[in-house]
């Protein structure tokens, strides 16, 4: 990656704490370029008004920039422009997911399965889905290497199984999951699969073609592009049988005092005003991106981790945790520094201009899983460089200097 991207970025240029900002939290959310702050003003400044219901020519402009955006999502994943519901995160789409499914394919007595290395927003969804419905919510148990004990699903999937959630690249492990296998394994009993790849399609190529779900949720805030914008994709057929979880205007065909006929997708789950001038920004971001090629914007990813692997296990106050391999991970890493709370990790790094997170990740089971209530997480994406993994790993050093 030419390291020369960074001026795109103009947060990147500011200090904290007297240092240089080196941001090492974008799994939590990316910064933006100024092609994505440009794009969601000028709409403002330029285009703005409602989308879809005005004849007039500024309302016909921000539909073309809100369903254009639509388009190059689809792309980036490979998928046709129906297919493509916008929300307003991956928390919603999800939340969509598991409300829609539970109406239509779970019943007493049936199984969800799900995985221990979920993130809350693909947990509780499914907790509440089977409450709901008197159905059984079952986990997939991660193994001591951190990624998925395949032997424990296929133990655990049955003909019950109505639905299988799992995540692409886990927020803390970084593990990839395997999810062709699991798809196609779940579909064998007529399983939905509905992925939350969150910290995959960011970071990679991800056909949904390939990927084999059904329905897969992401954020445009972890992708160059703005809060308040997500995607749910949902192949076609499963698209068209799912209930709409908002009802209101633009979600429907014809509507009388006493019912309603839904629209058909991806318009039947955006009721209500949508996010325009955050659509016309990612689309902008989904522009930045391709432009790097998500192949680089991987390579750059792995580049990045592999150093930030290796500088961790030869230091030996560290615990890593998720696969040692970087090639079976994402663009993050979580650690302990051995005795010490990572509050305070992150905390000292803080005062240096580094920025990390610590805690559970929204992900409290796994961290049971893992015998550590909370981690430290370091994760990185197209901006970073291999002097500033090189200043992170320094500066722990001196935090274990200091606390150890
Ligand atoms: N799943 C995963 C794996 C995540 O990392 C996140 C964000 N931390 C989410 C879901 C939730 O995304 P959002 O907050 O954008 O809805």
């Amino acid at each position: 990656m030419d390291p020369r991207i960074r001026d795109d970025f103009p947060i990147l240029s500011r200090t904290v704490n007297g240092r240089s900002l080196v941001y090492l939290d974008s799994a939590a959310t990316s910064q933006k370029p100024s092609a994505v702050i440009e794009a969601e003003s000028r709409l403002y400044r330029e285009s703005y008004a409602n989308v879809r219901r005005g004849v007039y020519t500024l309302a016909a402009e921000a539909t073309d920039l809100y369903e254009g955006a639509r388009a190059k999502v689809a792309a980036l994943i490979g998928a046709k422009a129906d297919e493509v519901v916008f929300t307003h995160g991956t928390t919603e789409a999800l939340n969509l997911a598991a409300w829609a499914l539970g109406e239509t394919r779970v019943g007493p007595g049936d199984e969800i399965l799900v995985t221990e290395m979920e993130h809350h927003a693909n947990l509780i969804p499914w907790q509440e889905a089977a409450r709901r419905r008197g159905a059984s919510l079952r986990a997939v148990t991660v193994a001591p290497s951190g990624e998925l004990d395949l032997g424990d699903f296929r133990k655990k999937l049955s003909p019950r199984t109505k639905v299988v959630a799992l995540v692409h690249v886990s927020n803390v492990l970084g593990t990839v999951n395997p999810v062709r296998q699991v798809a196609d394994a779940a579909h064998a009993v007529d399983a939905v699969v509905v992925v939350d790849a969150a910290q995959s399609v960011p970071h990679m190529p991800v056909g949904m073609g390939e990927l084999g779900a059904d329905l897969v949720a992401f954020s445009g805030h972890k992708m160059l592009g703005p809060t308040g914008i997500g995607v749910l994709w949902g192949r076609r057929e499963v698209l068209r049988e799912l209930p709409p979880l908002i009802t209101g205007g633009e979600m429907i065909r014809e509507v009388w005092l006493d019912r309603a006929m839904w629209d058909d997708p991806p318009a039947r789950f955006e009721g209500g005003t949508p996010p325009i001038a955050q659509a016309a920004a990612l689309g902008a971001a989904v522009d930045y991106l391709q432009t790097l090629g998500m192949d680089e914007v991987r390579m750059h990813g792995h580049e990045l981790t592999t150093r930030a692997l290796d500088g961790l296990a030869a230091r030996p106050y560290v615990q890593v945790y998720g696969p040692r391999d970087p090639v079976a991970r994402g663009a993050l890493v979580a650690f302990n520094l051995k005795g010490i709370h990572p509050h305070d990790v992150a905390t000292l790094l803080d005062g240096e201009g580094i920025a990390i997170r610590a805690g559970n990740h929204c992900a409290q089971p796994l961290h049971r899983r893992l015998g550590a209530p909370a981690t430290c997480r370091a994760s990185f994406y197209v901006y970073n460089t291999a002097d500033e993994v090189q200043a992170f790993l320094a500066a722990l050093d001196r935090v274990w200097k200091a606390l150890g």
